[in-house]
């Protein structure tokens, strides 16, 4: 199961009346959640407004709650979100009503939050527990703060490197840099040259999302979280998939 593609969905703003993407349950991993119809709060400033002879529908602004539901029958998991609306042209409107009946307007929903959190990447079976910590810490803040969720993400590769035996001090107790801890594990084994870059790649982006100015957005981490997702995947799925066979194979006994 590759990096969800709801997720994405789910980090744009979604037209009201619209469908709502149907992200995998992470709780069951078979079945999706289902959202039902978000319901709004308008803020008060928005709302104190509404009298004023230049009244605008795009100045209506609050915050809303969906519910949603896993539509496994044997699974269920309530999830419940959260986040910001506000009014703008509705993208419904196609060009002929417009010229009859001017502008139509629709409300546009920006969560912020969603719990239990929707996994950020799929958490490869045989990840050590490290690295099933650190995707759930990214999960918990990707939509509320992405710059925080990518600086998970490049923890989770220290993690890993650590599991991995590569120490994360020098021998005076100083700690080493992510770059010089991915470099020694590269050169440790000549099949790891590929899987290093991607770990490079999420580690400029752990980076930028550590700077106090970071402006990385929700689709940049699941971007970053799909590289981290593919370099898991060559270290832990295909040997996985190895092993399986192997013990298939073990258990059929040798081809006659
Ligand atoms: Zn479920």
């Amino acid at each position: 199961m590759p990096v969800d593609a709801a997720l994405s969905e789910l980090a744009k703003p979604i037209e009201g009346g619209q469908p709502w993407p149907r992200p995998a349950c992470p709780k069951c991993q078979t079945g999706y959640i289902g959202f039902s119809s978000p319901v709004e709060d308008e803020d008060h400033d928005s709302a104190e407004v509404r009298d004023h002879p230049a009244f605008d529908p795009e100045w209506i602004s609050g915050t809303f709650v969906v519910r949603g539901q896993c539509e496994n029958p044997k699974c269920r998991q309530a999830v419940h979100g959260t986040g910001d609306y506000s009014v703008d042209y509705s993208q419904k409107t196609n060009q002929d009503d417009f010229e009859f009946t001017g502008p139509s307007y629709s409300p546009y929903y920006t969560v912020t939050h969603l719990h239990p959190p929707m996994l950020i990447m799929p958490i490869p079976v045989s990840a050590p527990s490290e690295v099933r910590e650190g995707v759930l810490r990214a999960s918990r803040v990707m939509f509320a703060d992405p710059g925080l969720a990518a600086t998970a993400l490049r923890a989770t590769v220290e993690c890993f490197l650590t599991a991995e035996g590569i120490p994360v001090t020098h021998s005076t107790g100083k700690f080493r840099k992510a770059h010089e801890r991915i470099e020694e594990w590269r050169r440790a084994d000549p099949g790891r040259p590929s899987v290093a870059d991607l770990f490079f790649a999420v580690k400029w982006l752990g980076n930028a999302g550590t700077h106090e100015d970071s402006d990385l957005t929700t689709m940049e981490v699941l971007d970053g979280a799909r590289v981290l997702d593919e370099a898991f995947h060559r270290l832990f799925t295909g040997p996985d998939i190895e092993a399986h066979a192997r013990s298939i194979n073990a258990a059929r006994g040798p081809k006659r």
